[in-house]
């Protein structure tokens, strides 16, 4: 299922990328359905199209085939090569949210010298979603397994059975939420133990698939350097006691966060290395 992981930012040469862009509009074997076709031609740019072609031309993947999602940061396709499904999420270039996401690449020691120009913050928070996303694998949290990443393109495992995308958590609540209430606790206790903290958690960004708890949409995830990190997993296991009250189970934030705690059975030690605030304002300021 997981190919070999690639990750690039190749030279933008206009001529290569005009005779790549006709070979998509002339052979159409790539987005075969017309509306989206219609989409892709107008959304993104010249760029854009390149470097999907340049995904289905390493055979990840052979047509991108319908939108799933169109969302205020980027739009998710489903893709399909062979036997299998994949997503495909791609970043608006144009995107006015870009401010917002300094906020998660700034203070992540990981992305520590970027230069904040716009393209740059989008090809870099690709790349950020594409390497938490083997983050959460690696510490055996549930989430689509990244696949391959290019500019502002990301193809992961699709979320979903018989190519029909899960509902989001919101949308179908699980049938079980006391188990899965756990499993969820299990997962973010697994989060702090990795030093990683999701901060957009929400029934919004989780998927039910087929009663299968799997947690989508982290490309702001920061680690616990962060100097925001503790509010952010705060705020997530607030959201996130909210939604399973919600649901019948007995817990508030409070109890929640004890299971976590229970669970980790290291949080006190996941938080030590936060950065302060002041030391952050001035590194945001060299920055
Ligand atoms: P939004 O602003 O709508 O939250 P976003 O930019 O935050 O969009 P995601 O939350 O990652 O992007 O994805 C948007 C939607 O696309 C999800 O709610 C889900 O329905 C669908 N989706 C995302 N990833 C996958 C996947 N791997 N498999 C199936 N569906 C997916
Ligand atoms: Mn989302």
């Amino acid at each position: 299922m997981k190919k070999e992981i690639v990750r690039e930012d190749r030279a933008e040469d206009p001529q290569e990328v005009r005779s790549v862009e006709d070979r998509i509009i002339k052979e159409e074997r790539l987005i075969k359905d017309e509306e989206a076709r219609s989409v892709f031609n107008k959304v993104f740019d010249r760029a854009t199209l390149t470097s999907v072609y340049e995904l289905a031309r390493k055979k990840f993947f052979e047509e991108v085939e319908f939108i799933i999602s169109t969302g205020k940061e980027g739009n998710v396709f489903r893709c399909h090569g062979g036997d299998n499904y994949y997503a495909l999420k791609i970043f608006k270039v144009s995107t006015s949210e870009f401010r917002h996401m300094q906020n998660y690449i700034i203070g992540d020691e990981r992305f520590k010298d970027i230069r904040k120009d716009k393209l740059e913050i989008i090809k870099l928070w690709t790349k950020k979603e594409f390497r938490n996303l083997e983050e959460f694998s690696k510490a055996k949290i549930r989430a689509p397994l990244p696949i391959a990443s290019n500019r502002n393109c990301l193809l992961m495992e699709f979320i979903g059975k018989d190519g029909i995308p899960a509902p989001r958590a919101k949308d179908k609540p699980f049938e079980e939420p006391e188990m899965q209430y756990h499993i969820l606790c299990d997962y973010m206790a697994k989060m702090v133990n990795a030093r990683l903290i999701h901060a957009d958690l929400s029934e919004y960004n989780i998927l039910n698939n087929d009663e299968e708890l799997v947690i989508i949409d982290v490309g702001q995830a920061v680690t616990t350097m962060h100097p925001n990190a503790k509010e952010f997993f705060e705020r997530d296991v607030l959201n996130l006691s909210k939604y399973f009250a919600k649901q019948g189970v007995d817990t508030d934030y409070d109890k929640m966060y004890a299971e976590i705690k229970k669970l980790s059975g290291n949080m006190k030690t996941a938080f030590e290395k936060t950065q302060k605030k002041k030391k952050y304002k001035r590194f945001c300021e060299l920055g």
